[in-house]
């Protein structure tokens, strides 16, 4: 909106964009900051069988102990860590950080199948990328580590996407394709990403059981991702409707705060 009558307006709306650009610094300086003193954590959230509940792995869920504020959330940090590529550096530490934790975990005698881990875009184009992942799995053993990469990345960049999918998956990685459903995937393309695991988004999962249109696009991605082969794995999952609903239409996996929430420290598998 452009105010062409006083020279008052102008000042106010430069004050504001001003303010905004400070605050966006500030925060910036904050993380790199974060990351140099070790403010960040792993909160860890089950994923269970859908038919026995047992516990099939663990997703890794970045935090942020912001020492004035608490505890912060992902979704109020990452998106300037893309921005930065500060994303980068990060991604590498909740990697290392996860792939430690496995480790010790194992060493304790918990038995956990998978450990899974988010990748940003930045992360997957990085070119440094595939042998992280190549070390990782060493660590862990192969089949261990899995890679939730969101729908709309893979999308962006195709012939890139399955090409070093398909390096990472010969290294042993898993690699699931996150937030399924809202990234308006080609089904051609779909076919031909090396991938092992479809993540219903939580969006599906939680109006499902409001009306048809959102559970025939559920029915659809299970038997889309069977069809392929793959494992389907529903985020979200809070109520007990929605599990009796996902089990009668032979969603594999579950995960959501029905099932656990993302805590510091790891479920003990339920055997
Ligand atoms: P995501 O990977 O799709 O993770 C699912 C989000 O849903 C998590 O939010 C989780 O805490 C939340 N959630 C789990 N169960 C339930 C439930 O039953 N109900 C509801 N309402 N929510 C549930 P969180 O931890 O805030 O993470 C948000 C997003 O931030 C993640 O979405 C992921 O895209 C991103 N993220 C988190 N950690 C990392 C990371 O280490 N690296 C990168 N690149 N992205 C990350
Ligand atoms: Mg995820
Ligand atoms: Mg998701
Ligand atoms: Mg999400």
């Amino acid at each position: 909106i452009k105010c062409r009558d006083s020279q008052e307006h102008y000042s106010f709306y430069s004050q504001e964009i001003h303010q905004r650009m400070s605050r966006k610094l500030n925060l910036e300086n904050r993380l790199r900051v974060a990351l140099e003193k070790d403010q960040f954590v792993l909160f860890y959230q089950p994923k269970v069988d859908s038919k026995t509940g047992e516990l099939t792995g663990v997703e890794a869920l970045l935090r942020w102990e912001d020492p004035e504020r608490g505890l912060v959330a992902p979704g109020e940090f990452i998106p300037l860590l893309e921005e930065t590529g500060l994303i980068v550096e990060v991604g590498n530490w909740v990697i290392g950080r996860a792939v430690a934790d496995y480790r010790d975990w194992r060493a304790r005698g918990i038995g956990i199948p998978m450990v899974a881990v988010n990748v940003s875009p930045r992360q997957l184009r990085d070119k440094h990328f595939v042998d992280l992942i190549g070390h990782a799995v060493d660590e862990v053993g192969e089949g261990h580590l899995e890679l939730e990469i969101t729908e709309s990345v893979l999308m962006e960049d195709t012939e890139g996407s399955i090409k070093t999918l398909g390096i990472l998956r010969e290294l042993g990685a898993k690699v699931a394709i996150d937030d399924f459903g809202t990234g308006y995937s080609s089904l051609s393309y779909l076919s031909r990403m090396p991938v092992t695991a479809l993540k219903i988004d939580q969006s599906f999962v939680f109006s499902m059981t409001k009306g048809p249109n959102d559970l025939a696009i559920v029915t659809s991605i299970i038997s889309l991702a069977h069809s392929m082969n793959l494992m389907v794995i529903a985020e979200g999952v809070e109520t007990e409707e929605q599990a009796r609903l996902l089990r009668l239409l032979r969603c594999d996996q579950m995960q959501g705060y029905l099932y656990g929430r993302p805590n510091r420290s790891v479920p003990l598998p339920s055997r």
